[in-house]
């Protein structure tokens, strides 16, 4: 028998209800039995939650920005724009999206390396800002705005010279396909303002999953010095700064949550303490995860229960073309064990030592690895938990012809 692998904590805010994992009220087998399986299901309870509890540890004057790639979802985008102060895009794809589901233009930025030409006209035509990522896509923005007699409001997507520390994903730091080089920023300004194009601010983002406060506050603290230094040598304030953001979710065993509370306090402190050329700047953190990952639960239902060479096997009607990043393939370097539970024996004690698999014909489709889990059979539900960011539309839902899993809010 295989080593028993722990499995990641399960978040807060779900319950037991007749001995089975219940989401906002309603039990795992009854969503999948109105709705089918494999099931994405999301709470709107516990998305409010997560931002009133944000803003809370907040300054009160700092925007809290929606990355809208982390779950896309039309119900959840919509909840989504109704909390948040503004909605950050990487495609024209989710600028449609992002303004079907009430967003307005001044709020909504949008980024990402290769926007095509009919994308920024797109941008520029609708009114949002453009997080301009080289000098050539800042030219090809200008002629396309002066082609459409439009005046685009353009930011400027830094490289910083820093990464966040203790981050899954480092966006910043080094050579890099986002933002430009922190020496190309002056003169990339001065030609915007030139141009008389509107002039945003700095669009700063340094890192992904990070749950260390110190490493997320000393990146903050670096960001507001970098757009100071940045604002001097143009010589104009920014009107708008987005710090980026980073604050990751705990995934795996071990991993704590982001004190927010110390972080908060720090951003009270150094926005109360500015340097001259940055006080009249709106600030802004940009989200993703954090605000969605642990608000949804991916189930999918046991179709086998099977052994092999000693070891016991749940295969499931799901798998990693709805859930990569629970089954290891999503930029993690080691695979680790997501939070997973039986939904339908939530609150049995383990007895059996499985592994959890999806129905895919790859070794790569594990769902769980040589868990402790109650004893389950077939038509048992299984709950992959942290499944509201990177899981729906950041999976290869048509691999192997099996199509994308329904995916429902809940109150
Ligand atoms: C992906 C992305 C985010 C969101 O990252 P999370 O880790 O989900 O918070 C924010 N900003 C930019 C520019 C991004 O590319």
């Amino acid at each position: 028998m295989n080593k028993v692998k722990p499995v990641g904590p399960i978040p807060a805010g779900y319950d037991t209800l007749h001995e089975e994992l219940a989401i906002g009220g309603a039990m795992a087998s009854a969503l999948v039995r109105q709705h089918g399986s494999p099931l994405f299901v999301y709470s709107k309870q516990l998305l409010t939650r997560r931002m009133a509890d944000l803003r809370a540890a907040m300054p009160e004057k700092l925007n809290i920005h929606y990355a809208m790639k982390a779950n896309p979802f039309g119900p959840v985008l919509k909840h989504m724009v109704s909390l948040a102060d503004g909605i950050d895009i990487a495609s024209a794809g989710e600028l449609l999206m992002a303004l079907a589901s009430g967003a307005k233009p001044e709020h909504i930025s949008f980024a990402g390396p290769g926007k095509r030409d009919e994308e920024l006209l797109r941008a520029i035509e609708a009114g949002v800002t453009i997080n301009i990522e080289s000098p050539t896509e800042c030219d090809r923005a200008l002629l396309i705005g002066a082609g459409a007699g439009q005046n685009p409001k353009l930011a400027i997507r830094v490289n910083p010279t820093f990464d966040l520390k203790g981050s899954g994903m480092k966006m910043g730091g080094g050579a890099k396909p986002f933002g430009m080089d922190v020496e190309l920023v002056a003169s990339t300004v001065r030609k915007i303002i030139e141009a008389g194009a509107h002039w945003r601010g700095f669009h700063i983002f340094a890192g992904s999953q990070a749950l260390k406060a110190d490493a997320i506050i000393e990146t903050q603290t670096q960001t507001i010095a970098l757009a100071a230094q940045l604002a001097d040598d143009i010589g104009a304030a920014p009107e708008h700064v987005n710090l980026g953001g980073g604050f990751g979710i705990p995934y795996f065993p071990g991993d704590e949550a982001v004190d927010i509370a110390r972080v908060g306090d720090a951003l009270k402190a150094q926005l109360g303490d500015l340097p001259i050329i940055l006080q009249d700047t709106q600030f802004a953190i940009e989200l993703g995860r954090y605000l969605v990952g642990e608000a949804g639960v991916y189930l999918t239902q046991i179709v086998d229960r099977k052994q092999s060479c000693g070891e016991t096997f749940l295969v499931t009607d799901g798998g990693l073309h709805h859930q990569l990043a629970a089954s290891g393939n999503f930029g993690t370097v080691v695979r680790r064990n997501y939070p997973a539970a039986i939904a339908t024996k939530y609150n049995f004690e383990p007895t059996e030592t499985v592994s959890i698999v999806g129905c895919l014909c790859t070794p790569l489709d594990r769902l769980s690895d040589n868990a402790a889990m109650p004893k389950a059979n077939v038509g048992d539900i299984v709950a992959i938990f942290c499944a509201g960011a990177y899981g729906a539309t950041a999976s290869p839902a048509n691999f192997l012809g099996q199509g994308p899993a329904k995916e429902i809010l809940i109150d």
